[in-house]
């Protein structure tokens, strides 16, 4: 009998891939914003047109890739930042699995110009559908610039399947958010088709959530510290009076790392028990550091939802450093008796 088997070629596995990490322009600019960042840079531009349909284009002046690099970074499984199984519990970058840009050339026009410092010249590359179409060397800053044209270009069910611009814009502000509140001390600007949508100078977590957020949100915000063995929590809860009715500004950061949590986000509620008006939800922004071996990040493409190795203890310690800040900051409802 002869077998059927046979292996994908790279551009097919590629597209499958590709749909897994790529379901959005949002998806392209955390990819390539996360990216940026694990190059060191200290200045990121996000530039958009027609909300990400068009144009994702990051600009970073990072470490920048070697001529080799430039090229070896659209392979499948091509990664810097990890060796071996065991780096994966020791991660101190966002990256790790190598998929990105190879998904991102693999459905999307790609226009890659990239300088190390010590180099003379940098490389400019375009490769669309996982093709290279050109490799040429050009004068170029320390940095990278990664353009993606076209996204699903030749995958028109993807394309079709787009929501309007607002929707989709306002999943690449989330995206830039996320990744702008977890590191204060990087200048990130964004534009969108020529407009200057956010300019955040490097500061501190407090300034950085007041210039995303506007003013206004200085006055609302209660700091929160706690440092143990398994976890160190910084940040800023809401004052009850500030609470919304619907789940607004609410962030946890782990290592640097935007992630969702439902578990943590009931340790939040559960520390405002009692000082909430009922179906309301308040504010946060936590920041928690953990040792990277007591995590596992790789638990979806996205890497938004992580496990805990102890999670009941996090949630103890967060809903009581929580809880005790509330009390501190006389933010318990005052009794009003009436005389
Ligand atoms: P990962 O981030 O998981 O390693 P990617 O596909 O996103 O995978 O990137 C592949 C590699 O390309 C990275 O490991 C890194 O070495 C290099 N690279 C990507 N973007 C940049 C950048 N902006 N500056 C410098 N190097 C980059
Ligand atoms: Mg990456």
């Amino acid at each position: 009998m002869s077998s059927i088997i046979q292996l994908l070629p790279d551009h097919v596995a590629n597209q499958i891939a590709a749909g897994e990490v790529v379901q959005r322009p949002a998806s392209v600019v955390k990819e390539l914003l996360e990216n940026a960042v694990d190059a060191g840079a200290t200045d990121i531009k996000l530039i958009i047109k027609d909300a990400g349909k068009s144009l994702v284009q990051v600009i970073d002046n990072g470490k920048g890739m070697s001529v080799t690099d430039s090229r070896l970074c659209f392979e499948r499984h091509a990664t810097s930042k990890i060796r071996q199984a065991e780096d994966l519990f020791s991660l101190h970058t966002k990256g790790f699995r190598g998929e990105a840009l190879a998904s991102i050339a693999a459905i999307a026009h790609v226009e890659m110009k990239t300088k190390q410092e010590l180099d003379e010249l940098g490389t400019h590359i375009i490769i669309e559908g996982s093709k290279f179409i050109s490799q040429d060397p050009s004068v170029l800053p320390k940095g990278t610039s990664f353009a993606v044209k076209n996204l699903f270009f030749n995958i028109p069910a993807r394309r079709n399947f787009l929501k309007s611009e607002t929707v989709e814009f306002r999943h690449i502000v989330d995206e830039f958010q996320r990744v702008a509140l977890a590191h204060p001390n990087i200048y990130f600007t964004m534009y969108h088709n020529g407009s200057e949508m956010f300019n955040l100078p490097n500061s501190n977590y407090r300034q950085r959530i007041v210039n995303v957020f506007s003013g206004k949100t200085n006055e609302k915000l209660v700091p929160i510290q706690e440092e143990t063995e398994i976890v160190t929590i910084e940040g800023f809860v809401g004052k009850p009076e500030f609470a919304k009715k619907n789940r607004g500004e609410q962030f946890f950061f782990v290592n640097d790392r935007f992630i969702k949590s439902g578990y943590l986000h009931h340790a939040v509620m559960a520390a405002y028990e009692g000082l909430l008006p009922n179906g309301s939800q308040p504010t946060y922004f936590i920041y928690l550091n953990v040792p990277p071996n007591t995590i596992d990040i790789n638990i979806h493409p996205t890497k938004t939802e992580i496990k805990f190795d102890d999670e009941h203890a996090l949630y103890a310690i967060l809903r009581s450093t929580i809880k005790h800040s509330l009390g501190q900051f006389n933010v318990a409802p005052v009794l009003d008796f009436d005389r």
